[in-house]
């Protein structure tokens, strides 16, 4: 509860932070321009709408840590929809413009459409609607591609680790076909989510051995492919360098069979490198995230299933944000906390690696931040 001049309580979830008065002076509906402490602004938005998965992907969720037992949170503790359209209204009017949902798996979130229609309403700073993206294995994608659409998504993204079955069942730990993943994809390109884009997580000797393939396969057909450095995000993949194939080797192998040229970014700080087929076969991505870190032009929040605040993917802990909304914090309460949360913000770990992976944090697992 608000006490009587207007604070909220300082609790063990809110002591971390103080609330950037700047932004509580702020008239409702005005924009304001923030940055952290390496002078990054906020202008992403991801939000992990479930932490639950229907594939078990051995780098991700690892079915001997997410099985039977395993603690899913509860529905009262996820964010409703109206929370994270309210939420999302006021990161916005930090400067947010383009929101990522994602999880866990985001098609598994009943109603997902509905919360797409909300976002898909609202606007930036300058005016204009706000970008809606989407990130998905596609399991689910073949009957859902229509509505999504018609919702106001924007674009999507499609998680696709192999061609072969054998392959995708090694990374993925499940029984579902490719062919589903692959008739998911087919049908968000059929109602216009285009262009979509394909993200392939690598593995040394697990998948690897499927770059050209899965190259091959996406090559004249409008789809980007993107090729991911495996992370050590989480605590639970047993991640090790040895595992990671470099953007520079998967770089090569395609080059030597399709020789590529390089694409000017499309806006400042994509993650992604961009190439282009120099015989007009289209373009891939090759996102470095171990190799060459991009934490100084990261402009990302993160919003958990459960309405926490982290400012890394790699964060060991973030921002209750559910809990003074929940207890009737007015908005330029709210947004002079995520204000004041990114305005500190000083963390770079993917720079950092090699000392921090040496301390073994207990980080946050990816199902659970929103991928
Ligand atoms: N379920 C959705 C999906 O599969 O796209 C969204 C969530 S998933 C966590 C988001 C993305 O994170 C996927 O493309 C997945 O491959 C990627 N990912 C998960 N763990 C990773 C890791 N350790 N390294 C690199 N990428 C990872």
């Amino acid at each position: 509860m608000i006490n009587s001049r207007g604070i909220i309580p300082i609790t063990s979830a809110t002591t971390r932070f103080a609330p950037d008065h700047s932004v509580l002076r702020k008239q409702n509906g005005e924009g304001l321009f923030i940055a952290d402490t390496l002078r990054r602004p906020l202008r992403d938005l991801r939000i992990s709408v479930t932490d639950r998965c229907n594939l078990r992907c051995t780098y991700c969720m690892p079915r001997a840590v997410f099985d039977q037992e395993h603690a899913f949170l509860p529905r009262a503790e996820l964010l409703s929809f109206e929370e994270i359209e309210r939420l999302a209204g006021l990161f916005i009017r930090l400067g947010v413009h383009k929101i990522r949902l994602t999880g866990g798996e985001p098609l598994l979130r009943r109603g997902i459409e509905h919360l797409i229609e909300r976002l898909a309403k609202l606007h930036d700073t300058t005016g204009k609607p706000i970008e809606i993206a989407l990130t998905t294995n596609a399991v689910l994608l073949s009957s859902k591609a229509r509505s999504l659409k018609d919702a106001g998504l924007s674009r999507i993204s499609v998680s696709l680790d192999g061609l072969s079955e054998q392959t995708f069942r090694r990374m993925s730990d499940s029984d579902v076909s490719v062919r589903a993943v692959l008739d998911g994809i087919d049908a968000a390109q059929r109602v216009g989510l285009a262009p979509v884009k394909v993200n392939m997580v690598l593995k040394r000797g697990v998948n690897d051995h499927e770059i050209i393939p899965m190259a091959e396969h996406f090559r004249n057909s409008g789809i980007i492919l993107r090729f991911i450095e495996y992370m050590d995000v989480g605590s639970s993949n047993g991640w090790r360098m040895d595992d990671v194939v470099t953007a520079k080797e998967i770089y090569e192998r395609i080059h030597q069979r399709h020789p590529l040229q390089a694409v000017d970014p499309g806006y400042p700080g994509e993650v992604a490198e961009r190439w282009r087929y120099a015989d007009g076969g289209g373009e891939i991505g090759l996102i470095a995230s171990v190799t060459q870190a991009f934490c100084g032009e990261c402009t990302r929040a993160r919003l958990s299933t459960d309405g926490k605040l982290y400012t890394c993917l790699f964060a060991t802990d973030g921002a209750d944000l559910r809990e003074p909304l929940r207890a009737g914090a007015d908005d330029q309460m709210l947004a002079g906390m995520i204000a004041g949360y990114w305005r500190q913000r000083n963390d770079r770990y993917s720079q950092l690696r090699h000392t921090a992976t040496a301390s073994a944090r207990q980080k946050i697992e990816m199902s659970y931040i929103g991928g």
